[in-house]
């Protein structure tokens, strides 16, 4: 089983390890910091001792790097890799606005139907089922957002069930979720924040998430 570094130090950008097995393009790796897509957070974009990583698969547990066709490496071969933090740092920031966003509306809204969300490097989105715009409620939303992200927040994550790899965050007195994703440590990390509703028809609302600060 990979050793998932990106829970133990997200903020970790390269590492040191070494192949376990081969089959293909497809490797897997003794421990990463490497994410794959999953919970609606994109897969990081890097490479493994050199090669382009051209995708990232979660499967169960287990996470496989896919190399172009050709690479050379063998199980127990040590290998460098690195991510590209830009990116990484940006999906990490949308992923927790959005975790604030939404937290946002259930304490408001608790019947709210969460359908969908998606976690990218230039902005982030929740679609919930919602009979009317939800425009109206957006400002509100997006002032309490960012009140608590200028109040630098500590942010804690970490395993509810080590065995299962079941991990949550908690703020202190404001919310703890379930969440296998990659967080930040505080609040202010995420910057001023900026809600944009889009109606993508069919009795479903789009919130639109972004980051006013972009560094
Ligand atoms: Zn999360």
């Amino acid at each position: 089983m990979t050793q998932k570094l990106f829970w133990l130090d997200p903020y970790q950008t390269s590492l040191d390890t070494t192949v376990t097995s081969v089959d293909g393009p497809r490797i897997s790796v003794a421990s990463t910091i490497f994410y794959a897509f999953s919970g609606g957070q994109e897969s990081d974009h890097g490479s493994i001792a050199d090669y382009a990583v051209l995708e990232a698969r979660k499967d169960g547990l287990e996470i496989y790097y896919s190399l172009p066709a050709g690479h050379t490496l063998r199980p127990g071969q040590p290998v460098h890799m690195e991510i590209d933090w830009t990116r990484r740092y940006r999906l990490m920031r949308l992923h927790f606005a959005a975790e604030l966003v939404l937290e946002l509306f259930y304490k408001s809204h608790p019947a709210a139907d969460k359908v969908g969300a998606h976690i990218a490097q230039d902005k982030a989105r929740i679609d919930f089922a919602w009979p009317e715009s939800i425009a109206p409620l957006l400002p509100g939303f997006n002032d309490e957002a960012n009140r608590m992200i200028a109040a630098d927040l500590a942010i804690k994550s970490a395993f509810d069930d080590e065995p299962n790899e079941r991990r949550y965050w908690e703020i202190e007195g404001f919310a703890r979720v379930p969440c296998g994703g990659t967080h930040i440590r505080r609040t202010a990390e995420i910057g001023p924040l900026r809600l944009k509703r889009d109606n993508i028809g069919r009795g479903k609302e789009r919130v639109e998430i972004y980051l006013l600060s972009l560094a």
